[in-house]
């Protein structure tokens, strides 16, 4: 546990303190949840009961219906969870630029430590060391969102092959089972600053997201709905429906065998050690094998948070191996052909059925498919009038639309695209060595007709039929 805590300020434990803080801000969830496990053995060991504090701000970058809705989605389920646990809960919901946005400070004055997510991108990267220089009691960051902690890896590693040695020899020691301590003092009597505290219904959240000066102008996800309990309902359909079928089906969209845990992931609405868990004992159980589901869920993953830790900017092409910079700039003056602006690639309006269905995905899910994905980084590359201005496209869709978004995994896979953690290929013009997808190819490897009927569908109907009820 100790390798997964870090203490962002020297401040001394406030003895007067009421309780222990515990900021659900990356990994909203109560089960193995390695941050709020720290929390409370900090509250045990000072004889205090726990708060609980989840918020939901107006002011992220992006602020939008979609990411709102499955955000709030979720709090129903922590707000019983958290309190089945015998914490406190308090979720805040600032619906206004001009409301006061103190609501973690009032609480942090009147506790005895602060504990929160340690998460190396979006908004957690600039928050943390701001809140732990401004509170005045002790401020921990905990890495729960990866199965070895990310502290094991005392540097950045160059690709997959090199961090996966490392990753299999700790795996025996990280992946186990996590029983989350138990609290000696349950909470009871009102919550401090009660007034602070929206309760969230289910039918209330489309009402409470109208109430939030937020851009309105993404609606929510057709098909993934937020929330501990749909995060484990997808898990069950992938183990009992798709495990088996995952690595012939993952590489083709129309099969619908992967997982689709991603935006729950991301949210921490489930943690990848239990869901690695469960996948594993599942393909026992079959006898089958969980190998390459693993591979993407902790070796693929990891590496991206690995990046993303020991990077100051990951979202820059500054990161890229040098073998990929010279390439890009080598191939820089490239005519590009077509060319097209951010607003085209946006509203799907390429020349590439594929392409455009792949985009529409993005708009109605929030997710596109992860090997169709590849290609739809790959023409944003080849379309773009600069590399500089494919990146920008990349990280913006991401960033407003993608419910998986602003994750490691966006960053590192979008530089991906431009060589990040892959080798050099056979030259040819714009992406120099830099690996290039082609439409024949994906019309060889895949069943693209069926995907531009889906993808039609969803666009036609507002409905998808692969949506879990
Ligand atoms: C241009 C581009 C952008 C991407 N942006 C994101 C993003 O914003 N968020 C995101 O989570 N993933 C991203 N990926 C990686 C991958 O496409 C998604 O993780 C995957 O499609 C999620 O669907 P799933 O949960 O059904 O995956 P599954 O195949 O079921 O995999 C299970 C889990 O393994 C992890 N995983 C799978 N593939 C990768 C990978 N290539 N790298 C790292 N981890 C992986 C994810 O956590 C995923 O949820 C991106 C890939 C590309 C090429």
């Amino acid at each position: 546990m100790i390798e997964r805590v870090r203490s962002l300020n020297d401040r001394p434990l406030n003895r007067q303190g009421q309780f222990v803080l515990y900021w659900a801000q990356m990994n909203r969830r109560a089960r193995y949840n390695h941050a709020l496990a720290h929390a409370i053995d900090l509250a045990n060991a000072n004889g205090t009961p726990l708060l609980v504090y989840e918020g939901l701000t107006c002011a992220y970058p992006y602020a939008n219906d979609r990411l709102h809705t499955f955000i709030l989605e979720g709090v129903p389920d922590n707000a019983q969870d958290f309190r089945a646990l015998g914490a406190g809960y308090l979720f805040h919901l600032r619906r206004r630029p001009s409301d006061p946005n103190n609501a973690l400070f009032l609480l942090a004055e009147r506790a005895a430590a602060v504990v929160t997510d340690d998460y190396p991108t979006f908004v957690s990267t600039r928050w943390n060391p701001s809140a732990a220089a401004k509170v005045t009691c002790p401020y921990w960051v905990v890495d729960s969102s990866c199965i070895v902690p990310m502290q094991k890896h005392a540097k950045r590693e160059y690709a997959a092959y090199t961090i996966r040695p490392k990753i299999h020899k700790l795996l025996p020691q990280y992946l186990q089972p996590f029983t989350m301590p138990r609290l000696d003092q349950v909470w009871s009597g009102p919550l401090p600053l009660a007034e602070l505290h929206t309760e969230v219904a289910a039918p209330d959240i489309p009402a409470l997201v109208a109430s939030c000066e937020i851009d309105h102008a993404i609606p929510p996800s057709l098909s993934y709905r937020g929330g501990a309990q749909v995060a484990a309902q997808h898990l069950n359909h992938f183990v009992t429906k798709n495990l088996t079928r995952y690595a012939e089906g993952r590489n083709e969209p129309s099969e619908h065998a992967t997982s689709n845990m991603s935006p729950y992931l991301h949210f921490g609405h489930i943690s990848a050690l239990d869901l690695a868990l469960t996948v594993r004992d599942a393909a026992l159980a079959q006898n089958g094998s969980a190998d390459e589901y693993l591979e993407e869920l902790i070796v693929r993953r990891e590496l991206a948070f690995n990046y993303a830790r020991w990077v100051e900017r990951p979202d820059t092409m500054c990161n890229l191996p040098d073998w990929a910079k010279k390439t890009l700039r080598e191939h820089s003056v490239d005519p590009r052909q077509p060319s097209y602006t951010r607003e085209q690639f946006e509203h799907a309006a390429t020349h590439d059925d594929l392409w455009n269905a792949c985009q529409k995905e993005m708009l109605l899910r929030g997710k596109i498919h992860g090997y169709y994905r590849m290609y739809w980084g790959k023409k944003i590359i080849e379309w773009s009038p600069t590399c500089q201005h494919a990146l920008e496209t990349m990280v913006y869709l991401h960033d407003r639309y993608a419910l998986d978004g602003r994750d490691p995994n966006t960053y590192t896979n979008i530089l991906w695209c431009f060589g990040l953690h892959d080798r050099p290929w056979n030259e040819r013009p714009v992406f120099g060595q830099i690996r290039w997808m082609s439409l024949d190819g994906m019309k060889r490897k895949t069943d693209v007709s069926a995907y531009l009927k889906e993808i039609e569908f969803l666009e036609r109907t507002g409905k998808d039929p692969f949506r879990l009820p």
